[in-house]
């Protein structure tokens, strides 16, 4: 645990709202000094608003004192676009180590990041972030085949690790993670960066409050335009729509309907004529069936112009989130029916944007802090990883898949 927070980053958060929040009550009891002209404090001539308008117990924020410092594992696009610049914002997190193959590149990114020189790694010496008090937490934002490798050996340098998601390239592998974090006692989360940010979460409890009744279906498309080269096309490097952006399908799923498919079933298109598409599929479409009777039907590819929706259909109305998976930008509409009349109102419900990965790895670094449960734990990242599996089986043997409820 390192670095006393610095004042200008005090200054960025108090504008942005903290949620740590301390009674400060008696400050607030004192009494109002008498005098024969205008109370103290008030402006001429206006009189101060009444006691009873005083809160009780005003809440106001405590101030961070601690940052915990993040070692960045890979330093590709997301990395470089999205993560580094998210830090700006945290109040809890800080950029202090780099891991990369690449040293100039390094340098680079560690200058204008203000992270010493000493806290450039590569994957060979990897290992030695165990001795490096500066680093608290790791994050793993390497192509997915290297996600269990690095994540395990980050918890057995005796460090906290996020992994981007796909937690991993198989079932054993997830596994295997979710255990080396028991054993070293360390936390692992899986980075779902939906789940820390306004529009998904308000989506979650509008499904979890019963305002759409019961829940009957769910169809989310995820897709985009993927070049070459790009670690996406890889089969070696654990690419593919299904792990990549289908991902995003499932666990949408599952945050919205509040369960887990008992039966999922999957076909997939591979071009013959496109060189990018000859070790992974260039689309998937998949069905899954969950224990209450809903049903949800999915599409995931790298073939096609940007498209990234869900929908949840309910007795009494529904919602659909467009775009519902990017990083900017996201809207949300709900639509309630009159089940007589078979007609629906829709509204679009404005919430004020967050950037997802400041918001994500704030909560994380809270975790660590207060030694709580993370909303996203390996343990949600396996659960994915079996669906994903599952799916390529369907995909494999043309036959719907049975899963364990
Ligand atoms: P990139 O290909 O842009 O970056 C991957 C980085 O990994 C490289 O720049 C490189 O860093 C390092 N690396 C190490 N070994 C290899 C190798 N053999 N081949 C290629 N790269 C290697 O990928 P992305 O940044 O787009 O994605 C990285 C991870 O982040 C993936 O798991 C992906 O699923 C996830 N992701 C998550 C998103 C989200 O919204 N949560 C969005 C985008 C991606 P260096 O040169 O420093 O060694």
């Amino acid at each position: 645990m390192s670095t006393l927070i610095s004042s200008r980053r005090h200054f960025l958060l108090s504008s942005a709202g903290l949620t740590c929040l301390a009674d400060v009550n008696q400050a607030f009891a004192a009494p109002v000094k008498q005098t024969k002209e205008a109370p103290e404090g008030a402006a001429s001539g206006v009189a101060l608003a009444p006691p009873q308008k005083q809160p009780e117990k005003l809440k106001i924020p405590v101030k961070a004192t601690k940052q915990l410092g993040w070692a960045i594992v890979g330093l590709g696009e997301l990395a470089l676009n999205e993560v580094l610049p998210a830090f700006a914002g945290c109040e809890l997190s800080k950029p202090v180590a780099l891991v990369s193959g690449h040293p100039d590149k390094a340098r680079k990114v560690a200058e204008y990041y203000d992270i010493e020189q000493d806290a450039i790694y590569n994957y060979d010496n990897y290992d030695k972030l165990a001795e490096d008090k500066r680093v608290d937490i790791i994050y793993i934002i390497l192509p997915n085949s290297m996600h269990a490798e690095y994540t395990i050996r980050g918890l057995k340098a005796g460090k906290h690790v996020l992994c981007e998601k796909p937690m991993s390239v198989s079932v054993e592998e997830a596994e295997k993670m979710v255990a080396a974090a028991k054993e070293a006692d360390k936390k692992l989360m899986v980075a779902y960066r939906l789940h820390y940010e306004p529009f998904n979460l308000r989506a979650m409890e509008i499904c979890r409050s019963g305002q759409l009744g019961k829940i009957r279906t769910f169809a989310s498309t995820n897709g985009q335009n993927v070049q070459a080269p790009n670690i996406r096309l890889s089969a070696k490097l654990g690419g593919g729509p299904l792990g990549d952006v289908g991902v995003y399908s499932i666990n949408a799923a599952r945050y919205t309907i509040g369960e887990e498919p008992v039966e999922v079933f999957a076909t997939a298109q591979q071009p013959k004529d496109d060189p990018r598409f000859r070790e992974v599929p260039e689309s998937v479409a998949f069905t899954m069936r969950y224990p209450s009777g809903v049903l949800a039907h999915c599409d995931c590819a790298f073939g096609m112009a940007e498209s990234r929706f869900y929908e949840v259909n309910g007795t009494k109305g529904s919602l659909r989130m467009q775009p519902a998976f990017s990083y900017r930008g996201l809207r949300l509409h709900l639509r309630e029916g009159d089940p007589k009349s078979n007609t629906a109102e829709d509204q679009e419900l404005l919430l004020q944007a967050k950037n997802h990965f400041t918001e994500e790895m704030d909560h994380f670094s809270r975790v660590v802090l207060n030694d709580e449960s993370c909303r996203t734990p390996g343990e949600m990242g396996l659960a994915d990883m079996r669906i994903v599996k599952a799916l390529e089986r369907s995909i494999e043997t043309g036959l719907p898949v049975k899963l364990e409820a």
